[in-house]
């Protein structure tokens, strides 16, 4: 640290070009900033830690939007002081992380709770120390003891040891448009690698020699993608020396583990830009090799009900609405699951049983073991078994389904099952009018049903034997006496169906509460 301190100081003193690039510091004629895009919370976190005496900035990709002229979808904040100072200043703050400690400041409760996040500056490392400090899950322990002498003399990894000026701070970040850092409060972006000049030439270039970056933390490959497809409609294009190493470089994220590779591929895909992300993976040749069940969603988006998912996805980020990764999935990974459920059913099995197994089955082999996602897995779940649930009207049944916690994100599997086809457009409009009314009116509208069904035993069994076929594949629909198509592949197929379209209404009205893959909440509950 000391010798750092003394090399940067002799730099400074002869005019050399420091080793991590040179501070430049940028005011509002420049680079233009709208001060009213800045969250008021973020601003407050800067304030109170300038306030205590400490540097703060806004940092990395919040500063990189605001400087493009968006709305930073959310906000980090830089210091020089340490996780515990940073707690010790604010009411509801928590220190996260084992290593790499950062602190969450927390504003608001429930819901509408927001999270400015506060992290240390961090020494550049070299990129096997980083690995060993960042407890890389890849690096094994042989690795470790080889490393810990870049790390600590006593050949420790202390933790304390990877704090370090801003400028590292800055080296260790991946594009020069995700390093910039901007005080709120002299409205000065400051700026080590061009990251101003790159943002004005739209184009999105690694710090560093971007191979050797790709090798020290291969998921830069996949942020790559995930930023060339945010900016893609801004006119950002790679440097081509940013590009050329990605694909050679694919090979890497074997090592990389799974769980880590499973949130970046939903980030890819909850960009707002998720069709833009797989043009821009087709366009790089990396269709295939990133994960495997992001190759399922690259070739499945072709398919029009997964590519109204992606559709539907991106609508909501581009409204600031949340999105959930299991509606998402659930949507891909459906066929998959009518094809076991539609199996089993032809073998005789129980309908419930039936579509349980064939929801085991794919998470067996779609998903696999990733730890930490039991929440995740339990949505996919009911958002599927509740899908025969919709078929049947009568009692007390559509009383109870609408109140189950998920009904929201189910329905909404359901009308875009019914967008393409797959459902009668009956059903699905029936489920957002009862959702919606009031308790008396559900009653009446399960009442009127079942009259209309009294009268229509006759027609139904004048319908074409391949209906028949579908509906005794399915015996919820059975016993509702509705029909449903036997297609499986989501595409609509060829099995009979009623044509009776309604285009989903624009945002906010498509469905009960328009909140499409909305949470926990219910279906009467408009956003
Ligand atoms: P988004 O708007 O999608 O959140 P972001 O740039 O904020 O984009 P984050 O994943 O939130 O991305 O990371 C915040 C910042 O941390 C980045 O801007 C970048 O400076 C740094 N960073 C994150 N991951 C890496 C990485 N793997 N290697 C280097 N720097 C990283
Ligand atoms: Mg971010």
């Amino acid at each position: 640290m000391i010798k750092k301190f003394i090399d940067n100081l002799i730099a400074g003193a002869t005019g050399r070009k420091p080793r991590f690039g040179k501070r430049q510091e940028v005011g509002p004629e420049q680079h233009a900033i709208d001060p009213t895009l800045v969250d008021e919370r973020a601003l407050s976190v800067v304030h109170t830690l300038k306030e205590a005496g400490h540097e703060a900035y806004i940092v990395g990709g919040a500063v990189r939007d605001l400087l493009l002229g968006l709305r930073p979808k959310d906000f980090d904040v830089a210091t020089n002081a340490t996780p515990e100072q940073v707690k010790s200043l604010f009411r509801r703050a928590f220190i996260i992380g084992r290593r790499f400690r950062i602190v969450h400041v927390v504003f608001g409760r429930g819901r509408e709770h927001e999270v400015i996040e506060v992290s240390t500056f961090r020494a550049y490392l070299d990129s096997a120390a980083a690995e060993a400090v960042s407890g890389n899950e890849r690096t094994s322990k042989s690795e470790l003891a080889g490393m810990h002498h870049a790390v600590d003399a006593s050949g420790r990894v202390l933790r304390d040891n990877v704090w370090g000026p801003q400028e590292e701070d800055a080296a260790r970040r991946d594009f020069t448009i995700n390093a910039m850092y901007y005080d709120p409060e002299r409205r000065i972006v400051v700026d080590y690698h061009g990251g101003i000049t790159d943002a004005k030439k739209r184009l999105l270039r690694m710090i560093g020699d971007p191979a050797s970056r790709y090798r020290e933390d291969p998921v830069r490959i996949i942020r790559a993608v995930r930023f060339a497809a945010k900016l893609a409609a801004l006119g950002f294009k790679f440097e081509p020396k940013t590009k050329s190493p990605l694909l050679p470089s694919l090979p890497l994220l074997n090592e990389v583990p799974q769980s880590r590779l499973f949130d970046e591929m939903l980030k890819l895909l909850q960009t707002g830009h998720s069709l833009a992300t797989i043009e821009q993976l087709k366009t790089l040749g990396m269709a295939k090799g990133i994960y495997p069940l992001l190759d399922l969603v690259v070739e499945r988006a072709e398919l029009p009900f997964v590519r109204a998912a992606l559709q539907d996805t991106d609508r909501r980020v581009g409204e600031d609405k949340p999105v959930a990764p299991s509606f998402l999935l659930a949507c891909v990974l459906w066929s998959d699951v009518r094809e076991g459920w539609q199996d089993r059913l032809a073998r005789r099995m129980h309908p419930f049983p039936a579509l349980q197994e064939a929801i085991d089955e794919v998470f067996e082999s779609r998903i696999g073991d990733i730890s930490g996602r039991g929440k995740l897995g339990a949505d996919m779940r009911e958002i599927w078994m509740m899908q025969p649930r919709f078929e049947k009207r009568t009692g007390h049944t559509p009383f109870s389904l609408v109140e189950q916690p998920r009904f929201r994100a189910a329905f909404d599997f359901m009308r875009l099952r019914a967008d393409v086809g797959e459902v009668d457009v009956v059903l699905a409009d029936w489920w957002q009018e009862f959702s919606q009314a009031s308790d008396l009116v559900r009653e009446d509208l399960v009442a009127a049903l079942r009259d209309e069904q009294k009268k229509q035993p006759r027609t139904r069994r004048a319908k074409p034997a391949a209906q028949d076929e579908a509906r005794d594949l399915q015996p919820a629909a059975r016993e509702a006496g509705d029909s449903v198509p036997a297609d499986t592949d989501g595409t609509g197929g060829d099995a009979p169906r009623k044509r009776r379209r309604r285009r989903r209404k624009p945002a906010g009205q498509g469905s009960p509460g328009g909140d499409a893959q909305g949470g926990a909440r219910s279906g009467t509950d408009p956003d």
